[in-house]
């Protein structure tokens, strides 16, 4: 596969896939497709093709360029169900040499096992391990180049020609979304459906959002579904499948998907009363693919517990902390933004001291 890097952007001519068809049948056997129940097996089967290849662009995107610097795991290299439940990510993604993954794939591999239905669900102690060792689960989400995002950019279909296909890439950019799907509910048939009404129906759900309205619910809902949200990192592939093109756009984390700007989309269903509902972002928002070790470059994560006293924790199983839920965890991406908080101003001895590099403060 030949790929290219330009303006941030990874192109790939990948000809010939040696992809095989007997695993994108068994997946589209397997599939239920909660979304479009009415859809044709052989668009299943097209659809389930095209996100194997997106998965495949990207594969290869990380072997050509950040392998220095980023490792990875594919989930179809983690499953043990013969592909017959439905993949909760598609890559584990980690800073190369910094992890042992073995403890992570077993406990991947557990939760697959433990699911009794075909929806694997990641448990709190896999997510848990993942969190403390900064390792990054991934989601890849690809879309067919539409017609009209050719037409209004002017493509003729050489994408030989360095101009033409850039003036494609920020057609697609300037119109297509980034998106995810809610926690509280995916599909809804109000047609003015708003942010205000999913705050209701999250508060109806969630007790500890009860004293919360306006501004401040918002808020704290958006905080509810970071948590809940169980991909950190989402990646946007952009297909060609004829011309066998395919053009990695960019990459979002779930904090900054998930913040104040985000909007919530409905999408009509075909044939249906039901909307679909997605948290998106415009694709102009995305960061670059060749960035995304950037993500690694902060520091460590850090956990709080909102019932105690000012110390912040590096390692989930702390004594102190490893008895709040996981929902109730505060949660800051560095140190500094913990003290930024204003309350948690101090290291826990007990589980700082364990990492090897206390250094003396507080
Ligand atoms: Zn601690």
């Amino acid at each position: 596969m030949q790929i290219t890097l330009f303006d941030h952007i990874a192109g790939a001519y990948y000809g010939d896939l040696r992809m095989d068809d007997s695993i994108v049948e068994q997946i589209v056997d397997h599939t239920e497709e909660t979304w479009q129940p009415d859809r044709r097996d052989e668009e299943r089967g097209s659809n389930t093709r095209q996100g194997k290849v997106a998965e495949e662009i990207v594969e290869q995107f990380f072997l050509q360029f950040l392998e220095d610097k980023i490792a990875m795991k594919s989930y179809d290299d983690i499953r043990n169900d013969d592909f017959e439940k439905h993949a909760p990510f598609d890559f584990l993604i980690w800073k190369k040499g910094t992890v042992d993954i073995k403890p992570i794939v077993a406990s991947i591999q557990r939760d697959i096992d433990n699911t009794p239905n075909n929806f694997v669900h990641l448990s709190e102690y896999t997510r848990r391990l993942c969190k403390d060792a900064n390792v990054k689960i991934a989601e890849v989400k690809s879309t067919q180049i539409r017609e009209d995002l050719k037409r209004n950019s002017g493509f003729s279909g050489n994408y030989e020609d360095g101009n033409e296909v850039r003036k494609l890439i920020n057609e697609i950019k300037s119109k297509d979304d980034i998106f995810c799907y809610p926690y509280f509910t995916r599909s809804v048939s109000s047609r003015d459906y708003s942010m205000e009404d999913y705050c209701q129906l999250a508060k109806q759900q969630e007790n500890s959002l009860n004293p919360f309205t306006g501004e401040k619910l918002r808020k704290m809902v958006l905080e509810l579904e970071v948590i809940h949200q169980c991909c950190d990192v989402f990646i946007r592939v952009y297909l060609d499948l004829t011309a066998k093109r395919g053009f990695i756009i960019g990459w979002l984390g779930k904090e900054h998907l998930l913040d104040y700007e985000v909007r919530l989309k409905r999408m009509p269903k075909r044939g249906k009363s039901e909307n679909a509902l997605y948290f998106t972002k415009k694709l102009s928002e995305v960061e670059g693919i060749d960035t995304l070790p950037e993500l690694f470059e902060e520091g460590l994560a850090v956990y709080a517990s909102p019932y105690t006293t000012n110390f912040y924790h590096c390692k989930t199983d702390c004594k102190y902390i490893r008895n709040v839920k996981w929902e109730e965890l505060k949660v800051f991406t560095s140190e500094e933004q913990a003290r930024q908080d204003g309350r948690y101003t101090k290291r826990c001895l007990n589980c700082f001291d364990n990492r090897g590099d206390y250094d003396g403060e507080s």
